[in-house]
């Protein structure tokens, strides 16, 4: 067996609450409810814990991590665990003054997500009226304060039009990068794929504004794509490989994988309320499911990309072939690859569907 190496990253889901609620969504469809969420004394252990097995960037999720009141007193243990913190937020719940507060605390980095580029897009994507003015509010008191900041523009069928101006606003703000993602199908956003698929010739525009982008703002912006994968012909290497690099914790304190990872009805995932970091990052059964590349079968366990990729993505393959353990069928070698394909071609030709907005945790899943 092959030494497994310590985490790199782990991302922390302080909650499900958000007050947006983008169809674009990877959280479960199943949300934590707040009584479930973890307290600051649990939270603050795991910080700790993660900082001694190695981890040494968190990211502090949700949900809207503004959501929780101790906000700023999680930052502040963090820092003193040594952690590098970066907050991933929508600026809704932010103010001025919270925002000088978790300065205070040591908050390294802030990325801050864009459901448009105006406030008709952002506010229809985010479902939250007002929203985009309030965050212009909160990106002009973020680059006041001096945070650096990346901007995270989500893309899919309705905005993707959107990227140049886009890129431009994360230039204007003075982000230092920006993270052009097409929309991945997991949670919320597989039950809006005829919404929400892009057609293959955006996918392909996409691919070359930001090839533009890149040469024209070399040194002035980093750019990082994730392309629409579905008109791809190679998987992402999802989160590095399984248990290679970064671990999340949700709410409720389950420790994952990856954010999708409970998507895997067959493992059972161990909780950071009874059981030590170091033991599930190196010992728990489903973090050694799918390690490595013992657990492949072919065409991926003779390819010779096998440790690129690792095979791609576990919940995909998962959610789309029905078996974890099946070549993410994003990739050309799948034997599901051109059904796949035709498949997003008929999402991304369909009448433009209603979105199907996520809800708040602990409220009715809406019917198919
Ligand atoms: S994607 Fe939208 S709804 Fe989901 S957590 Fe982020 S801001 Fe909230
Ligand atoms: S066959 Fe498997 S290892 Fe090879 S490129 Fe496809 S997903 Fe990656």
């Amino acid at each position: 067996m092959t030494r497994v190496p310590p985490p790199i990253a782990m991302l922390a889901e302080l909650t499900h609450r958000c007050p947006l609620a983008c169809p674009y969504c990877s959280n479960p469809v199943e949300l934590a409810r707040q009584d479930r969420e973890l307290s600051t004394e649990t939270w603050i252990s795991a910080f700790r814990q993660a900082a001694e097995i190695g981890v040494l960037q968190l990211h502090l999720s949700g949900g809207e991590p503004a959501s929780r009141r101790d906000l700023t007193a999680l930052v502040a243990a963090a820092r003193e665990a040594g952690l590098y913190t970066n907050l991933i937020t929508s600026g809704i719940g932010l103010s001025e003054r919270r925002l000088a507060e978790l300065d205070a605390a040591g908050l390294d980095h802030i990325q801050l997500s864009l459901q448009g580029t105006d406030a008709a897009m952002a506010d229809q994507i985010g479902g939250y009226k007002g929203g985009f003015d309030r965050k212009m509010q909160v990106a002009a008191w973020i680059g006041a304060i001096g945070f650096p900041l990346t901007l995270n523009a989500v893309l899919h069928r309705r905005n993707l039009h959107q990227l140049p101006r886009a890129i431009d606003m994360a230039v204007e703000m003075g982000a230092r990068r920006i993270e052009v993602a097409t929309v991945q199908f997991h949670g919320w956003a597989l039950k809006n794929r005829d919404a929400l698929m892009p057609t293959r010739a955006q996918a392909a525009e996409t691919t070359r504004i930001v090839a533009e982008a890149r040469a024209r703002l070399k040194g002035v912006l980093v750019i990082d794509y994730v392309p629409a994968d579905y008109h791809g012909d190679y998987p992402k290497r999802c989160m590095g490989g399984w248990g290679t690099s970064g671990l999340n914790i949700a709410p409720d304190g389950q420790v994952l994988p990856c954010h999708a990872a409970q998507t895997i009805p067959h493992l059972r995932f161990e909780n950071i309320r009874d059981t030590p970091l170091a033991d599930i990052w190196y010992d728990s059964p489903a973090f050694n499911a799918y390690r490595g590349t013992d657990w492949m079968a072919e065409p991926c366990q003779s390819c010779e990309r096998k440790t690129k990729d690792f095979g791609g993505c576990r919940c995909q393959a998962m959610a789309i072939v029905g078996d974890a353990a099946a070549t993410d069928p994003t990739c050309i070698k799948s034997p599901h690859h051109g059904a796949l394909q035709d498949r997003a071609r008929a999402h991304s030709e369909s009448a433009d569907a209603a979105l199907t907005y996520r809800t708040a945790p602990g409220k009715p899943i809406p019917a198919e």
